[in-house]
């Protein structure tokens, strides 16, 4: 870019809504390249469709996924939309199935925007005992012949892990497309286009942003003709995230593999910390033995790490005890773990469960535990005084 400083070690923020042509051959020729909406334009035209800050970030995440396209989005949910939106073929759009154990704002989108306001055909597939059936999974490939399959790798609260390189062999087999929410696992674990996956989308203000403050997606794959269509859908419909979130995420993501494999070094020490304890009932982290996707979880991730993520459920022998001992529990960290309604944070936040999936998992004892990447001792000192205390 001419106007870039030339010793900048850094793209910087281009704030431009729309960069200069110089002329009418220019501007023709821009326009008539923009139908091939190039990833890495010689010019850029208007910020909505391509912006030089976000194309710098865009190029990180590649890295990191290790795949051909990336395209930045201004929240995990508009990533979403648009993975599922371009699919969408008016009358001719097949069936799509979509595994339960998703973030609850994307079961939401489904019912709310794919089957009322759009009237696509929508299967579930649910686990059973805490794991996903593959038999069952195939049957209603056999039997359904949906177009599309969606599911998250690692799902929430349960962490329940995905057989995805099963999935994506069984889904193409029968001939649909796989999206995978990579948002819990992080490219630090595993990289589902490597193992075929069709698209790959974040909430980058999880784990990629890493540190609370910025809302982003971003939509992932190595298929040109889906990035063709994925960057005229966040054209369209303006999804494009902002040049100085971008600028921001690309710094964040500076320290990625540092932070995530601190936090799920730290996960793991917790969640043997809390499966020792007397105060604690049940522990869910796909690390620990007693898990029921421990086995995937030790062949996909290859004992990189587990997440970042641990549910536990508090010890008592009534429903009035275990939510006494939870808001104590509760109580004990207040000052030092804060109660956030958002997980991937820097620093370690705590959530009830029951207040926010109380409708599935109404154990009042239950709590789920996102990793920071504070210091270990001190992480699990704080944890176990906590308990302690109950
Ligand atoms: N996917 C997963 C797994 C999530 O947990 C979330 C949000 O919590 C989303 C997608 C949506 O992301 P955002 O909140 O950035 O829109």
């Amino acid at each position: 870019m001419k106007k870039q400083s030339p010793n900048s070690s850094r793209v910087p923020v281009y704030r431009d809504a729309g960069f200069e042509l110089y002329d009418a051959d220019t501007m023709r020729q821009v326009f008539e390249n923009e139908n091939e909406v190039p990833a890495d334009p010689d010019l850029f035209i208007y910020s909505r469709y391509r912006n030089p800050t976000v194309l710098a970030a865009e190029k990180k995440i590649m890295k990191l996924e290790e795949c051909d396209w990336a395209l930045l989005t201004q929240s995990g949910m508009s990533a979403i939309d648009v993975a599922l939106s371009i699919f969408q073929r008016g009358d001719k759009s097949g069936s799509w199935l979509f595994f339960t154990e998703i973030y609850g704002g994307t079961n939401s989108y489904i019912d709310k925007v794919l089957i009322k306001g759009r009237g696509l055909n929508i299967l579930r597939f649910e686990p059973a005992d805490e794991k996903y059936d593959m038999p069952g999974f195939e049957k209603i490939l056999r039997e359904e012949s949906p177009e599309l399959v969606y599911c998250e790798l690692i799902s929430n609260p349960l962490l329940i892990v995905a057989d995805i390189e099963k999935i994506i062999e069984l889904s193409h087999s029968y001939g649909a497309k796989v999206i995978i929410d990579n948002t819990f696992a992080t490219p630090y674990l595993i990289n589902p286009l490597k193992l075929g996956a069709d698209l790959v989308i974040h909430s980058a203000t999880k784990y990629l942003g890493g540190h609370g403050n910025i809302t982003a997606g971003v939509i992932c794959g190595n298929d040109e003709e889906l990035r063709k269509e994925a960057t005229n859908y966040r054209k369209f419909i303006g999804h494009m995230l902002s040049a100085d979130d971008a600028y921001r995420l690309t710094t964040q993501m500076e320290s990625f593999a540092l932070r995530v494999g601190q936090q799920f070094y730290n996960s793991i020490k917790l969640a043997s910390l809390l499966e020792d304890s007397d105060m604690v009932e049940r522990v869910w982290f796909p690390g620990l033995k007693s898990h029921p996707t421990n086995k995937i979880a030790e062949d996909l991730f290859s004992e990189k790490g587990y997440g970042a993520i641990i549910t536990f459920d508090l010890a008592g022998n009534s429903k009035d005890s275990k939510r006494e001992k939870r808001d104590a529990f509760i109580r004990n960290l207040s000052g030092k773990i804060m109660l956030i309604p958002t997980l991937g944070d820097s620093h370690t936040i705590i959530m009830p469960v029951e207040p926010v999936w109380g409708y599935k998992y109404p154990e009042p004892g239950m709590i789920r535990i996102s990793v920071g990447f504070e210091e270990t001792d001190h992480l699990t000192e704080l944890i176990s005084k906590a308990l302690e205390a109950i």
